[in-house]
């Protein structure tokens, strides 16, 4: 699943601006192309001192020196720059944003002097700068050089903010930002931004390189202290999509698609389409050619990091709240890749057809394939015809419940199928592995380490050992197909007893080359290692963690995100780890019931905190240091380009599984009632649309137990503060003293909490010890602050005190 920042960023460094070349000069690319050629206006050019643009949380102060304006675009001021000595100050409200700034920065707080001010802007910039250099009385001074040098760096910078400021400039309504690239000594360059059109306005962050990635190090972003963002201007309804995959594997495709605008006003429209496809045309309802833009404004693309690319359609008119609007896309290109042995993968994940760059609407989907015969074509949605034409396959499937995306996979398949129910399973898998996974199973004489396939992702985990003596000969994928749809089929059962119902009636299952698994509606991808026998995974030498993970956890963890993701959505990027949580974690239930003496669950969890308390490659912190929960696709960043995987699996695992705990209730007949009834009630409020954190905090406040409230407020606000939205694992010990009292014993002493802040509450089971005899539960301490004193009664004299010998909480204890 994708989000991206709809942001401007610092683009000084990309060379110059894209341009696809278009026929006709529509009047839209016109005023395009002049924003790209604006310069700064030599005779508005002006010394200043002492003064302060504010905007929300950021305030950029211009201490002396030097302010040019830009030619104004048909009379009006569209940006400034400046030379000389300023400052940034910009101060995140947001707890988690404090934590984030302060891992970029090492301070919760951006203040910085900085030299070079790149200023641009749709709002009212313009009329405070005229005002300040009125009441300043200040004149125009000649300054060439800072012109000319501004000047040679204009070109590369304006592409940026065109199309964006186009968005403002065409709207009767426009929505409007402020963006201030800066310069400084110990940054670089960065950026600072209020945007109207983003759901969280304020952002600081830059562009950072790291071993040769491209990364953009979002410092911080939170929504402005007053008015709400608007960040969707449309949302879609129906799509209509006919693809045909060549023999060559270029596809051809056309969508019809269907949106509803949301607001007033709107006149150019973005949609994503994966930068492997060149869009030829665009046309309306009656069939008249609309203008479009694909891939130039590099704003945009500076941030994408999953391969999609925008695309902006211009409409002739303003739109009008609740309208339909209905385009045709014509585009053709590569986004098939073949990796060898006739195996293939449909990359750049949903953007393999237009559509708006949200992941919260659930639509009708009717589509269309043609494809070379020899080949199988799985897809979302149900079959409804195929039939061969000469050498072609022509096939038509149509959503019968709304799907969020859609997808598709070939490949030359063998299949096994099985029934859950009314849910019929099929897995395909392909004649052969890659070519890639070949090479694991030659031997490679001198070798230390096996380096892993090329173009697999998420390697580092996975070849940790080489086996050098490994048989020439790999196992044929279709081995495992039986035992798989079987095995799914299984799991289906038990997904259902805790999910209610699968929401598709049919599943496909298809092999995808890489190290991981996706989950569409109706239809998941398993990395091509999945169909590998364990043993021979072993064989290949990949290390047993990352054979447990292929073999055992993936299958269960992308079948739990047909309802965790595809029943119901994550709201936003905050909210991803909901969706990862609560799909792994029926995973580990599932595997749980299937081989209880194995403990897969303890063990991963076991595991899981030992990830968490692990140090990261290049740094000195704990893998949970990198971030908290909440900020999602933002902790993969140039300081941990895999912080996603490296936090959300692992924490927000245990986030649920405290939970669960927690709703417990161990004397009931069903102890997991509760937790049932949260997850069945979140799928049922939340069917086919979105999900947030505020909706689980809501939902689960509902149901909490007396216990659970710590702060006597009926929330349960203080377990999200702490485990989703900071960092932090607490580490327990314990001072006591054993009295008599009577007939019993006098428990007494300071449980001692460290690692978290002051602040931080838990709820810790004391148990008493004594020789090979179960822990006795003594009672519970509710920490307050660093030491919080005990005192219990036992009517045996303890050996020792244990502190959460059944791991309910993500501790560390001594
Ligand atoms: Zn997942």
């Amino acid at each position: 699943m994708r989000w991206i920042f709809a942001a401007a960023v610092c683009a000084c460094l990309a060379a110059g601006g894209a341009r696809a070349a278009h026929p006709a000069e529509s009047p839209t690319r016109k005023l395009y192309d002049e924003l790209n050629a604006l310069r700064v206006d030599p005779a508005h050019v002006y010394h200043v001192r002492e003064f302060a643009l504010r905007r929300d949380a950021v305030r950029v102060a211009f201490e002396s020196g030097t302010l040019g304006l830009l030619e104004p675009f048909h009379g009006r001021v569209l940006g400034a720059v400046f030379s000389g000595s300023a400052e940034v100050l910009a101060t995140p409200r947001d707890p988690a944003e404090k934590i984030s700034l302060s891992r970029f920065l090492g301070t919760p707080l951006l203040d910085t002097p900085v030299s070079k001010v790149h200023l641009r802007f749709t709002d009212g910039t313009a009329e405070e700068i005229e005002s300040y250099l009125q009441s300043a009385g200040a004149k125009p001074v000649n300054e060439p050089e800072f012109v000319s040098d501004w000047n040679a760096v204009l070109p590369s910078l304006n592409p940026a903010f065109s199309l964006r400021t186009l968005r403002d400039l065409d709207s009767p309504s426009p929505l409007p930002f402020f963006q201030a690239m800066l310069v400084d000594s110990r940054h670089g360059v960065f950026e600072v931004s209020v945007d109207d059109r983003r759901p969280e306005q304020v952002l600081m962050g830059q562009v950072r390189y790291r071993e040769g990635g491209r990364y953009y190090d979002l410092w911080a972003m939170f929504p402005r202290a007053s008015g709400a963002g608007h960040p969707e201007p449309a949302e879609p309804v129906r799509y209509t999509i006919d693809t045909t995959v060549q023999d060559d594997l270029q596809l051809k495709g056309h969508t019809k698609i269907v949106m509803q605008a949301l607001r007033d006003g709107e006149r150019i429209i973005p949609l994503i389409l994966s930068r492997g496809l060149k869009v030829q045309s665009v046309t309306d309802v009656s069939g008249q050619p609309l203008d479009f833009f694909q891939n130039e404004d590099l704003s945009e693309k500076e941030v994408l990091r999953r391969g999609d690319d925008l695309f902006f359609v211009v409409l002739p008119a303003p739109t009008k709240a609740g309208q339909e609007i209905t385009w045709d896309v014509t585009y053709s290109g590569s986004v098939i890749t073949d990796a060898g042995n006739g195996v293939f993968y449909v990359g750049d994940r949903g953007a393999w057809y237009p559509h708006p760059n949200e992941t919260t609407h659930f639509c009708d989907y009717d589509m269309t394939f043609r494809w070379p015969r020899k080949l199988n074509l799985v897809a979302t949605g149900k079959r409804t015809e195929e039939h061969e034409d000469g050498e072609w396959r022509v096939a038509h499937w149509v959503s019968d419940e709304p799907m969020i995306l859609a997808a598709f996979n070939l490949g030359n398949y063998s299949q096994a199928s099985a029934d859950a129910g009314p849910v019929h399973i099929t897995v395909n898998a392909n004649q052969e592995l890659e070519q890639a996974l070949v090479g694991l199973f030659r031997p490679r004489p001198g070798m230390a380490l096996a380096p892993g396939p090329a173009g697999w992702r998420r390697t580092s985990d996975v070849w940790r050992s080489a086996n050098l003596t490994a048989a020439a000969l790999p196992p044929p994928p279709a081995a495992v197909i039986g035992h798989l749809a079987t095995d799914i089929g299984d799991a289906v059962r038990n997904m259902e007893q805790w999910n209610g119902p699968f929401p598709f009636a049919r599943l496909e299952v298809s092999p995808l080359p890489a190290a991981e698994g996706q989950s569409w509606p109706g239809l998941i991808y398993l990395s091509t290692l999945t169909f590998v026998p364990k043993a021979e995974q072993r064989r290949a030498g990949i290390a047993e963690r990352a054979t447990f993970s292929f073999s055992d956890l993936m299958p269960f963890h992308e079948l739990a995100h047909q309802w965790w993701g595809n029943l119901a959505a994550y709201a936003s990027y905050r909210d991803e780890w909901i969706m990862e949580a609560l799909a792994n974690y029926c995973a580990l239930l599932y595997l749980d019931t299937r081989r209880p003496d194995e403990h897969t669950m303890a063990r991963a969890l076991e595991a899981y905190r030992s990830d968490l308390l692990s140090s990261v490659p290049d740094g000195p912190e704990t893998a949970d240091e990198i971030g908290p929960l909440a900020l999602g696709q933002r902790l993969n960043s140039s300081l941990a380009p895999d912080g996603f995987a490296r936090v959300i699996y692992p924490k927000a695992t245990w986030v649920v599984h405290m939970l669960r705990l927690m709703l417990q209730d161990p004397k009931a007949k069903d102890p997991d009632a509760r937790f049932r009834g949260l997850l069945h009630t979140l799928l049922e409020k939340h069917r086919y649309a979105a999900l947030s954190e505020e909706d689980l905090r809501r939902e689960v406040s509902r149901i909490m137990t007396p216990e659970m409230d710590l702060e006597s407020m009926h929330s349960m606000d203080w377990f999200f503060e702490e485990w989703v939205h900071a960092t932090g694992i607490p580490h327990f010990s314990a001072t006591y003293k054993v009295s008599e009292a009577g007939r019993e014993y006098l428990v007494h002493g300071t449980l001692r909490q460290k690692g978290v802040p002051e602040a931080f509450l838990a709820r810790v089971p004391l148990y008493r010890g004594n020789g090979g005899e179960k822990p006795v539960l003594l009672g519970w301490v509710v920490t307050s602050g660093h030491e919080t004193p005990f005192r219990f009664r036992s009517t045996v004299k303890p050996d020792r005190i244990l502190i959460d010998p059944g791991q309910t909480l993500l501790d560390v204890t001594h």
